[in-house]
């Protein structure tokens, strides 16, 4: 039943979302062309924008063309094959015109914005130029990881190579006078990317900068084709993950990456904003993230990291993983909509679930392959003994007891056996006890931990009631506050889990029905 709801509601959002563009993002087909803005020269030019001046009649009759072929096949970056089409032809489809304008370069390094160009991307900045000259080979090692998790872009008519125009801002007013800010484009708050251009503010710490450059850039090249229906929580939150990178020894690039510690991603702080969320009140859930339209984007960092939380959920999530990064091959129409819900369709109370738990602990490090919950119902335990036990492992997140309690019942639980929290500098040995020397949230390292997952549906305490912790030890009673299935882990650090070894033997062990009633009776 709360899935049926669930699924009107997820609709409507998605209907809405296919109303709305990002958050810093324009509408990707530019509407005025640009070039009546700006200065505009003769000067040879080998880059692609080069040619647009030439073919402006040509451009505004094949942007027509592409826009009617785009919509007819609401296709994606990467055309699906198999088609009904079969019979006749299939038609090319394009990318739209590059619209760039030409600037006057000499007369913009009088100025002081000067331009820095590689294959992908030509950057008008007036920073300092030493970081300048590096940036556009950061977009020239992120566009083969677009490409990647996009697809390829269509050709565009005139045979040319994707490039971008961006334009990094150290003096806002500079521009300005320059004519390089459109007067159509809404105020610019960090960034702002319009059709295959992007203007954004220079930043004082240089992980942030080039983070924001390669969001705009994620905006830029994925939003491309005309009719993107995806909704604002998913362009947002793809763009700060392909954004998120780090740099290794070698200086190769990495993209879409979990943040692993605070230093090396200078500026950033999406963790950190989730953490203190969470630290006061329940996380959010899905649909909150879902149902956040352009404006709540604005100025408004809480909403990127959400988006990007719950995306990296879905794409780092071991089962969800390879749908939802289907789900880039499909941002344009109704697409996005119809897969996504395809992606939830049995499973949304369990996603959901997976999703607060994940959000409850996101942390620096997170090990998202040993810390995903597998949701396994557990069954009543059966007469005479009203005894069951579970193996439960220290290297993993919660984990299923497959053991149901009934609400108002007593229950022992008994954990026997040791194991290693860590191997460094020597083998730490805990019991189900933990060790009280270091404490995770409040508990000592090791110790048996458990929390219920009501049966889906079973009323106002589901579902949020997963969030509730309780700390057991080696040896504890307890009345079960609500009906469902146990779970329990071996209390660790989130990032952590890899290097412990080892599991403990649960055994639950209901009291006597009677004395159980008794007891739910005071
Ligand atoms: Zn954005």
């Amino acid at each position: 039943m709360r899935d049926m709801c669930y699924f009107q509601v997820l609709c409507q959002v998605t209907v809405v979302s296919l109303l709305i563009t990002g958050c810093d993002s324009g509408s990707t087909t530019p509407t005025t062309p640009v070039e009546s803005e700006i200065v505009v020269t003769g000067a040879s030019e080998t880059s692609p924008s080069s040619l647009q001046k030439n073919s402006q009649e040509r451009q505004a009759k094949s942007v027509t063309e592409t826009k009617k072929s785009t919509a007819n096949k609401h296709s994606n970056h990467k055309s699906d094959s198999g088609d009904t089409q079969t019979q006749k032809k299939p038609e090319t489809i394009y990318r739209p015109d590059d619209k760039r304008p030409l600037h006057n370069n000499q007369r913009l390094a009088l100025l002081g914005i000067h331009l820095y160009e590689s294959p992908r991307l030509k950057l008008y900045t007036d920073i300092d130029p030493k970081l300048a000259a590096t940036l556009p080979a950061v977009i020239d090692q992120a566009y083969p990881a677009m490409v990647d998790y996009f697809g390829p872009l269509p050709p565009d008519r005139e045979g040319t190579e994707f490039q971008v125009t961006g334009y990094i801002m150290q003096n806002r007013e500079l521009f300005r006078k320059a004519g390089l800010i459109l007067e159509s484009l809404p105020k610019i708050f960090n960034g702002r990317h319009l059709g295959a251009q992007f203007w954004m503010d220079a930043q004082s710490e240089n992980y942030y900068l080039r983070h924001l450059m390669i969001h705009e850039y994620t905006h830029c090249y994925s939003m491309i084709m005309d009719n993107i229906g995806a909704p604002v929580w998913y362009l947002e939150g793809i763009a700060e993950s392909m954004a998120t990178h780090n740099i290794d020894q070698n200086r190769k690039i990495h993209f879409n990456v979990m943040p692993y510690n605070k230093n090396e991603f200078g500026g950033l702080g999406r963790i950190s904003l989730i953490e203190e969320t969470v630290r006061g009140a329940p996380p959010k859930s899905m649909l909150e993230v879902m149902q956040w339209e352009s404006n709540d984007f604005v100025n408004n960092n809480v909403a990127y990291a959400w988006s990007w939380a719950l995306c990296q959920f879905f794409d780092k999530h071991p089962r969800l993983s390879k749908p939802f990064r289907q789900l880039s091959r499909h941002m344009q129409g109704t697409e996005f909509s119809k897969k996504f819900q395809e992606l939830v369709k049995d499973g949304y109370s369990d996603i959901n679930d997976a999703w607060l738990l994940f959000a409850r602990d996101f942390q620096h490090g997170y090990d998202f392959e040993r810390a995903t919950i597998t949701f396994r119902p557990g069954q009543p335990l059966d007469q005479p003994n009203l005894s069951a036990s579970a193996m439960i492992t220290s290297d993993r997140g919660w984990q299923s007891s497959l053991i149901h309690v009934e609400q108002g019942s007593t229950y022992d639980v008994v954990a026997d056996g040791t194991f290693i929290l860590a191997k460094k500098p020597k083998p730490w040995e805990s019991t189900a006890d933990g060790i009280s020397f270091r404490y995770f949230k409040g508990q000592p390292l090791g110790r048996l931990m458990m929390m219920i997952r009501p049966k889906s549906g079973a009323g106002s305490s589901s579902p949020r009631s997963i969030l509730k912790e309780y700390p057991l030890g080696a040896n504890a009673t307890w009345m079960a506050p609500v009906s469902g299935t146990i779970y329990f882990r071996l209390n660790d650090d989130w990032a952590e889990l890899s290097d412990n070894q080892g599991s403990v033997k649960v055994t639950v062990t209901q009291k006597k029905i009677a004395e159980s009633v008794n007891l739910s009776k005071k």
